[in-house]
């Protein structure tokens, strides 16, 4: 098996006709570099029937699911296979309303294992925004008062942006983090973990980037309500319109995970051919999650 490319559903459905062809594609994934038996480490084994692998030390029977994300996937691995491709080959996400419904599964069930695959788009932090760089804050949530500056509504959920620009001003890479507030503690990590010491840095006048200055090249201009930020205030328009399509309330614990989601497709909006394979990578490499861990949000 080859791994999958491009985003054309109909070559989907042909590469993944069933659960089994899935399950094939993992085993693939899984033991590309051999096997390793997870409970006692051996690394002698043999292939079964169903795409499992029977360790030759310790009699552990090994199923290409296990230890990953699609761990008791109970509705099926065609569908999950089907909504990680949603989620990443197409250009806009979908709410887990519209996933449920499309493939059969309750909202609740869709939302938790978009959940798993939005814990798999985080930042590997590895590869720093250089360059030219805008950094702002924005909110999402609550209700518009349509008010200009910073809010201070506690139902809204802040969030701080930085991109990297091309010579002609287009978006090459975005990062969005929550923050609880404004202070210059809060905006630190933005730049500590995806901005490079080196970048031109361009802010607004608010002072609390002052401290951060101290450790960053930032330039401070008057944002003159958003016009000298174009580029930026659009990213922000559109995660923006796309959050408002999601219709479930998004909490402030869960809302990274969006960020992350978007951020994702944006940042391998380039490598768009390979971008499912990506995430399956990902997925079978992760650790499973359980739902307690998900609603307590300790992965993220
Ligand atoms: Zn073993």
């Amino acid at each position: 098996m080859e791994i999958f490319k491009g985003e054309n559903i109909l070559d989907f459905a042909k590469e993944f006709p069933d659960d089994d062809s899935c399950k094939a594609y993992l085993a693939q994934e899984k033991w590309c570099d051999g096997f390793i038996c997870p409970k006692c480490s051996h690394t002698k084994g043999c292939g079964k029937a169903g795409h499992k692998y029977h360790c030759y030390s310790c009699g552990n029977v090994e199923s290409a699911t296990a230890n990953t994300l699609f761990h008791k996937v109970k509705f099926g691995l065609r569908k999950a296979f089907f909504i990680v491709f949603e989620m990443t080959a197409t250009t806009k996400g979908m709410s887990s309303i519209q996933i449920g419904k499309r493939y059969g599964i309750s909202q609740t069930t869709a939302w938790f294992f978009m959940q798993k695959v939005r814990d798999t788009m985080q930042s590997s932090e590895q590869h720093l925004l250089t360059g030219r760089v805008h950094v702002d804050e924005f909110v999402v949530g609550g209700r518009e008062d349509g008010k200009q500056g910073r809010s201070y509504d506690t139902k809204k959920k802040k969030a701080a942006i930085a991109v990297e620009l091309t010579e002609d001003n287009k978006i090459k890479r975005a990062y969005i983090r929550f923050i609880q507030d404004y202070s210059s503690k809060s905006l630190k990590p933005l730049f500590e973990k995806h901005i490079a010491k080196d970048a031109k840095v361009t802010t607004d006048g608010w002072r609390g980037y002052n401290p951060i200055a101290k450790d960053y090249d930032i330039e401070q201009v008057p944002s003159n309500k958003g016009r000298n930020f174009k580029e930026l205030h659009t990213v922000i328009g559109q995660i923006k319109s796309w959050l408002r399509t999601i219709p479930s309330h998004i909490s402030k614990k869960h809302v990274q995970a969006y960020f992350n989601e978007f951020c994702y497709r944006i940042n391998r909006s380039i490598f768009k051919e390979s971008i499912f394979h990506k995430i399956i990578q990902r997925m079978v490499g992760a650790a499973p999650i359980y739902q307690t861990q998900i609603i307590r949000n300790v992965t993220l």
